[in-house]
Order: C-alpha cells, then structure tokens, then sequence
C-alpha cells in the first residue's frame, strides 16, 4: 500500500507513489475550496524529473504526475494551492499524465506500449498516444484516491468540450484541462470515460 500526502496526513492510494524533497514546490499557499481533480497529459514523453523542471521555469505547479511505467510521484500536498488549470487553480487539484500527443507522437511510443488513439474535443479531432495500461491504473487509482480524501464524487464530466462558467461554477468531480480551457486538448477524452465506467 502507497500514500499520498493530504492536508499533512497520509492517505492510503492503491498506486505507487513516491515523493522527494528534489521534486517539490515549496511555499505554496492553502487553496481555500476543493470542487474538482483536474487531469492533464504533459505532450511528452519526459519524466518527473523533467516535468518537475520544465513546470518551475514556467512558473508554474502541479500536485501529482503519473509517470510510464505507472509511478506517481507527488509534488505537492493536496491541500495547496498550484498553478496547472487557469481559473481552476483555486478549487482543484492537479495530475499530470507523461503522454506524447501532437508534434511529439513518433514511432518511439510504440515501444512504450502505446498506440496512437484519437478522439474529439470541440467538433476536432485530436491525436495522442494511448496511455500506457499501467498509468491508466494508477491515474485511475490516484484519481478515485483524491476524490475519496476531499469527498468528491469520483465521475467526470467528459464533455465534448469546454464547459461553460455557470457549469464550472456548480461542479464537483472529474475534469479534463480541455473543459476549462478552449486552447487545451488535454488529457483527451478516453481517461474521463474510464473514470465513469470504473464508477463510484
Ligand atoms: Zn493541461
């Protein structure tokens, strides 16, 4: 059994999860309301060492990244406030999933045990690497974790596309970046409905 760190407590989560003070951004404040884990691919295929990096000189955060071989490792509390989703940042949490998607999808993934998968966001359709069987376990596991530590629903909205304000104001639950922001795909749509079918 694994942990993640929530509001200072460990919380049992049936992934592997590790954490180190190398990968770990400091000095975040506490969010103020928890409505919502967000999930996100990187475009990638680095790890969570260059995650890490790449999101620092950027100035911005993440809570949680789910690496390839299916390793979480956890960046931050939950309870803090990071800076991965625009207007969501207040009232979510943050996974990043490691997947190539767009000018980044080569041959390579194949090796990795990908394959190339597609779906539609907004009436377009978008291409990505499938993620790979072990993070999909753990993304799920870690997700349905989140929920269970800050009592939110684990079922996604999985809309075609961007949610409206009024939507975002009144959710609670699962949310791909792609609903809160019309320049994002992320992380695709066949994750969220992985979340709905693994159910409550
Ligand atoms: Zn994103």
């Amino acid at each position: 059994v694994s942990y993640i760190l929530s509001r200072g407590f460990e919380v049992e989560c049936e992934a592997p999860v590790r954490a180190t003070r190398d990968f770990k951004f400091q000095a975040l404040g506490r969010r103020a309301e928890t409505r919502a884990v967000v999930l996100h691919w990187t475009g990638g295929r680095r790890g969570a060492a260059g995650v890490f990096e790449t999101l620092r000189e950027r100035g911005l955060s993440v809570h949680f990244v789910v690496e390839a071989d299916g390793t979480v490792w956890q960046f931050a509390d939950c309870d803090r406030r990071c800076s991965h989703a625009g207007p969501a940042n207040g009232w979510s949490i943050g996974i990043e999933i490691v997947n190539p998607a767009g000018a980044t999808l080569s041959a390579k993934d194949s090796a990795d045990g990908r394959t190339v998968a597609e779906c539609s966001i907004r009436g377009r359709r978008v291409r990505h690497a499938s993620f790979t069987a072990a993070q999909t376990r753990s993304a799920l596991a870690l997700t349905r974790a989140v929920c269970a530590a800050w009592g939110l629903p684990f079922r996604a909205r999985a809309g075609e596309g961007t949610a409206t304000a009024r939507e975002l104001a009144d959710f609670r639950g699962v949310l791909g970046h792609y609903e809160i922001s019309d320049q994002k795909t992320d992380p695709g749509r066949g994750i969220l409905d992985l979340v709905n079918e693994a159910g409550p």
